[in-house]
């Protein structure tokens, strides 16, 4: 019987490296997590610091995290769907390639894309653009996984229905590198009414295939089923609720997947400043009790203030 997977999005900074991601996952109660290898917004990335490196591993060790199920998450400005500046979508096509490198020589190998945005091109031509990427990115046999993340819907956004997704993945020809990244919040606003979790996995499966999810991103929903809008809320305190997330999380058929909150920080203010502090040690701590925190908001603070 596998154990629970659990572990949220932390950060990665210049001086610590993947160290630093260890470290916040542990004051976290967590034993996985997802990070960007630089600043999410845009695509400069500094050298990996092997010592760095090598420490962060020895304390996952320690700890009992196993780094196949840490995630990397692909900066969301790069864009595979839209070629029609050339320059753009070579460097996109460029960048992550450079970045499974990146995330291979950090011993990870998983790395979560957002399909992309089509921008007035439409969506079949979107997911040709985005299979002509890949084939090109996934060239190598041997490498780190890109999980393509279900999407919201918000824009152009290609990715938001199952059948999308598995578009894109038929037009891959290395299939072992292709899988999924599912995120709860994302599907609500896309249209599928996660309440009735177990009729959303069935489709998956028949659809794309269950032993294509990698990746679980457990994060509530600001908005109603179908709002195409992508706004996060913090665990079972949105349209989902606290209920539907803890089936998604504690199901059968998920439990050797890793689940990553992608949930938002909780704001203060202090000393006349705003301030944010990160939900995760306490909402993880709900998802082990299987229990609400009606306080969560006002233990976060007090906690880290
Ligand atoms: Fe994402
Ligand atoms: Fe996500
Ligand atoms: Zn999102």
């Amino acid at each position: 019987m596998g154990k629970l997977i659990i572990g949220s999005h932390v950060s990665y900074t210049k001086d610590e490296g993947m160290l630093g991601s260890v470290k916040e996952t542990l004051s976290y109660g967590a034993n996985t997590f997802m990070f960007y290898t630089g600043a999410p917004q845009n695509t400069a990335r500094l050298p990996i610091d092997k010592e760095k490196t090598i420490e962060a591993k020895k304390l996952m060790q320690e700890n009992d995290i196993d780094i196949n199920d840490v995630i990397v998450h692909a900066p969301y400005i790069v864009n595979l769907a839209n070629d029609k500046d050339e320059d753009k979508w070579n460097f996109a096509v460029n960048f992550l390639m450079a970045e499974l490198k990146r995330t291979e020589s950090l011993g990870v190998n998983k790395v979560v894309l957002h399909p992309g945005s089509h921008v007035g091109l439409g969506v079949d031509v979107a997911i040709n653009n985005i299979a002509k990427g890949l084939n090109i990115i996934l060239k190598d046999e041997e490498g780190p996984s890109i999980l393509l993340e279900t999407m919201a819907g918000k824009g152009t956004e290609v990715g938001k229905t199952f059948e999308e997704i598995k578009a894109i993945i038929d037009k891959v020809d290395n299939q072992k590198r292709i899988k999924v990244c599912l995120d709860t919040c994302h599907i609500n606003d896309a249209g599928y009414d996660v309440s009735n979790f177990d009729k959303v996995l069935d489709e998956f499966d028949k659809v794309i295939g269950l032993e294509r999810l990698a990746c679980i991103h457990i994060n509530d929903s600001k908005n109603q089923v179908g709002a195409h809008k992508d706004r996060h809320e913090n665990f079972g305190f949105g349209t989902l609720g606290f209920d539907t997330l803890i089936k998604v999380i504690y199901h059968e058929k998920l439990k050797e997947v890793p689940k990553i909150l992608e949930t938002p920080y909780i704001s203060a203010l202090e000393n006349g400043k705003d301030r944010t502090y990160p939900p995760y040690k306490f909402e993880i701590a709900m998802i082990r009790e299987k229990k609400i925190n009606k306080n969560l908001y006002n233990d976060i603070r007090k906690f880290y203030k």
